[in-house]
């Protein structure tokens, strides 16, 4: 008796299913690219329990005939290529011919089409509706078709019921309906980008989340998404080479996130996710924005289907570049000259100093990185009667700006070096979240901020907490929150960031713990951590709501702390690092990170080989 055998053709495809079917995001992608590639102008989404009950895709797309429509739920079957070379001239979104058999084989599907040429009845054509009456439905269960029946249709129509009913391991691994959602609303609007002119609405559990009638140009597509206010901090640009072009709208340096959230990134209109161009937006602006903050950006660039494999993934969320040094270069160049041109010698002017006399600016500095401030009284020699501790620190110490957000001083027979920014963090962290020392404002004039729509909801399904640090946030309707008042200690924070960020880590807050880690906190006690996809550290606590009034003190936290390439004076600093001694978990910002490390002359010896 073999042991080998050969997998039936069900297996065969639910396994292959594995590969494009992730989660319920990955079938609304796959059936919105569907209802592109067949010339569609209005696509309607519909979705019931985050897409584990019911994902529908309609479009008014040139469907299929019978034969056709059976045909398309096969496995290979595909309209878009048919030899080996076609691969290198790839226009279309689709080509792999996977989609619908993969999708079928995990779920209950019903497809209804009709082609739509196809020569309409008379008693259709008596009534004005000129597309076909004589449509067809399939109707499918774990990849068998039970049943084709005529169906009146116009374009096409994709019903998938009971997603994994038929693979319960897939099923036990999808996250809350909340995330499930935000991945779907997430490819929603990276699609609906890409392909401003065609109309999208997606409905999901009755309500209308998204509706976006067509629009004429990218940046009108981008003003209905995340509404003016937001676009017009976006720096336009285009620029073109030989087998490329680039066209992007680039958030301005002052306009930067804590994560990656915000980041669109297209080649030849598709959605993906490529190193290389990252590096080059990165490395572009890298001399703009603090080393831990992470630009906006869309970028689109067209190449050469020739000049690049989009057959490497099986979700196509990533393509292999013949040249990607030319690449590298060619965004490089893009990204620098636009971000690097409007804003020439922001860097410099950002130094200010902070505290102190208010809004001073520094000169420009001897050295990029080294400022040293040895305040007269402390004449050399004196270093060594700094006292014992660090909370007896004194104002005038002399310390040492030493590039970035750090800065050293000399204490406790040995070196201490501080994270100023994050020292702030667990400072107004803790703050927060004993609500002490926060004294809110109502605003004068209540502000408006305009949101994505993922986002504005995960803020209004958590205003109550939010109001409970001091700010007070109304919907406003149509992805519009009203922000009515903050506390005293953000008043010179964008409140649009804030919002945004917020989101971003509510967001991830449920994004599982399969990529956690754990730290351990000073005192010992293990704190439980994740990264989310900015690699940032969140605390996690059992009870779900102490860890959302956790994510948004965090938040706050951090927007209301000194930010990088600003340098504190002496009196600042002293009050910082009192303030640091006085908090719970003096040593780590609410992040995890350090806040400060000390080498002591020990150390020292003993790196010093003595
Ligand atoms: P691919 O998109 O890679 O060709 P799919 O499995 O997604 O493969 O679809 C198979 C075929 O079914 C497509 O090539 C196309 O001809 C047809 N098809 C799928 N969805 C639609 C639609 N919404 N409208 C018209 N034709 C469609
Ligand atoms: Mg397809």
């Amino acid at each position: 008796m073999p042991k080998i055998n050969i997998l039936s053709i069900n297996l065969r495809n639910q396994i292959a299913a594995g590969e494009v079917v992730e989660r319920p995001a990955s079938v609304v992608k796959e059936l919105i690219e569907n209802s592109i590639d067949a010339g569609s102008y209005r696509i309607h989404i519909e979705i019931v329990r985050a897409g584990k009950k019911l994902i529908k895709v309609s479009d008014n797309g040139e469907g299929m005939d019978r034969e056709d429509a059976i045909l398309a739920v096969e496995r290979y079957a595909t309209s878009k290529i048919r030899e080996e070379r076609d691969l290198s001239t790839i226009s279309t979104m689709g080509f792999r011919g996977e989609a619908l058999s993969s999708i079928a084989a995990v779920s209950k599907m019903r497809m209804v089409t009709a082609l739509k040429d196809a020569r309409p009845s008379t008693d259709a054509m008596a009534l004005g509706q000129f597309h076909s009456m004589v449509g067809t439905c399939i109707e499918m269960i774990g990849g068998e078709i039970i049943a084709v029946k005529d169906c009146p249709s116009i374009g096409t129509s994709l019903e998938v019921r009971e997603l994994f009913f038929n693979t319960p391991a897939r099923r036990k691994f999808l996250k809350s309906d909340t995330t499930e959602n935000n991945h779907i609303i997430d490819v929603v609007t990276r699609e609906a980008l890409s392909h401003y002119a065609i109309a999208f609405i997606l409905q999901v559990d009755n309500d209308e989340i998204l509706n976006l009638p067509d629009a004429k140009t990218l940046k009108e597509r981008l003003v209905q998404i995340y509404g003016l206010e937001f676009v017009q901090e976006l720096i336009e640009t285009r620029a073109e080479s030989h087998h490329m072009v680039i066209w992007a709208f680039l958030g301005k340096p002052t306009n930067v996130r804590n994560n990656r959230s915000n980041q669109y990134l297209y080649i030849n209109r598709r959605p993906v996710r490529d190193q290389t161009i990252t590096h080059a937006v990165y490395k572009a602006y890298e001399e703009f924005i603090p080393r831990e903050k992470h630009p906006v950006y869309f970028i689109f660039l067209e190449v050469d289907p020739a000049k690049i494999d989009v057959n490497i993934h099986p979700t196509k969320r990533e393509v292999r570049f013949e040249d990607a040094r030319s690449v590298f270069n060619f965004v490089y160049q893009a990204v620098t000259s636009t971000v690097g041109n409007r804003l020439s010698g922001i860097h410099n002017k950002d130094r200010t100093i902070i505290g102190g006399s208010e809004g001073k600016r520094l000169g420009e500095p001897e050295s990029e990185n080294l400022i040293s401030t040895v305040p007269d009284r402390f004449a050399e020699g004196s270093l060594q009667q700094i006292s014992e501790t660090m909370s007896t620190y004194m104002e005038g110490i002399p310390f040492s700006y030493l590039g970035d957000t750090f800065v050293a001083i000399s204490a406790n027979n040995g070196l201490t070096l501080i994270d100023y920014h994050a020292a702030h963090e667990r400072i107004n962290y803790e703050r927060f979240l004993n609500r002490a020392n926060l004294s809110s404002n109502k605003l004068l004039f209540p502000q408006q901020v305009t949101l994505p729509i993922n986002e504005y909801k995960l803020i209004l399904e958590n205003t109550e907490l939010i109001d409970e640090f001091g700010m007070e946030v109304e919907d406003f309707g149509q992805g519009t929150l009203i922000i009515r008042s903050i506390p005293d200690i953000l008043k010179t924070a964008d409140l649009r960031i804030i919002m945004s960020d917020m989101a971003a880590s509510l967001a991830n807050r449920d994004l599982g713990n399969d990529r956690g880690s754990r730290i351990t906190a000073p005192d010992n006690k293990e704190l439980n951590v994740k990264l989310d996809t900015a690699e940032e550290i969140v605390p996690i606590a059992a009870d779900p709501l102490i860890a959302t009034r956790k994510i948004i003190a965090a938040k706050l936290a951090c927007h209301a702390s000194i930010r990088g390439k600003e340098i504190p004076d002496s009196a600042r600093l002293a009050s910082l690092i009192r303030d640091l001694d006085s908090t719970d978990y003096p040593d780590y910002c609410p992040h995890g990170r350090p806040t400060r490390i000390f080498i002591s002359v020990d150390d020292l010896r003993k790196m010093f080989k003595k």
